[in-house]
């Protein structure tokens, strides 16, 4: 059982040598192929079980480095999880230069569309100040190939669905989806049975 079994990137594998991931925890050992085969998935899980590098080790190996515009957008409940989820997918993504952009609320709206305009593969942003980008065309968002929705139910227990929806229709329609929930209420369900493409649930 090791992260050398999944076909990677030397870049991916020498990073995640540097941050002494040395074995896949359960989650990432299904969710790395799943994701690298391009299927969405509806992933139920806890905080600690290494789902944030289970989701971005397969992301990062997707990523063109080349492409100009952003390609990866994480949705996320809250500014702390936002720079946490930044953070991780830094150190995952370092020897493959992928740059990351956190966008919350309560922070400079200028500096953050100023660092838009620079090559970003991948945005982590809280909902309410990502609509407050597309609404200002400060984002492009037309070449997003993956999406993913970070604690869906807190998502929606602090009342960011409707924008979470409104983001969605922003995106193009070919894309891949990834959901990830502690807990799976009726309208969780419902926004993967809207905007998911036949999604393989993954519970751990
Ligand atoms: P998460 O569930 O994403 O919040 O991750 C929980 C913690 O596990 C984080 O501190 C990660 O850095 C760490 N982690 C993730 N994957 C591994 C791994 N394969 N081996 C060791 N630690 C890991």
């Amino acid at each position: 059982n090791s992260f050398q079994n999944f076909n990677l990137n030397p870049n991916l594998i020498k990073s995640l040598n540097v941050l002494n991931y040395n074995v896949p925890t359960p989650i990432q050992s299904l969710v790395i192929p799943a994701l690298l085969n391009h299927r969405d998935l509806v992933i139920k899980s806890k905080t600690g079980s290494g789902k944030t590098a289970a989701f971005s080790i397969p992301i990062i190996q997707h990523i063109k480095w080349d492409k100009r515009e952003p390609q990866v957008l994480v949705l996320t409940p809250t500014r702390e999880l936002a720079i946490q989820v930044k953070e991780d997918m830094f150190n995952i993504g370092r020897f493959s230069r992928i740059k990351v952009e956190a966008v919350y609320g309560k922070s400079s709206y200028e500096s953050q569309a100023k660092q838009l305009k620079q090559r970003t593969h991948v945005i982590v942003s809280t909902p309410g100040r990502l609509i407050d980008h597309i609404v200002n065309k400060t984002v492009d968002l037309s070449h997003i190939s993956a999406l993913v929705i970070d604690e869906a139910d807190e998502l929606l227990r602090m009342g960011f669905i409707d924008e979470v929806e409104r983001i969605i229709h922003f995106l193009p329609l070919k894309r891949l989806t990834i959901l990830l929930s502690a807990t799976m209420p009726t309208d969780i369900e419902k926004l993967s049975n809207l905007y998911m493409n036949n999604p393989e649930l993954i519970v751990i």
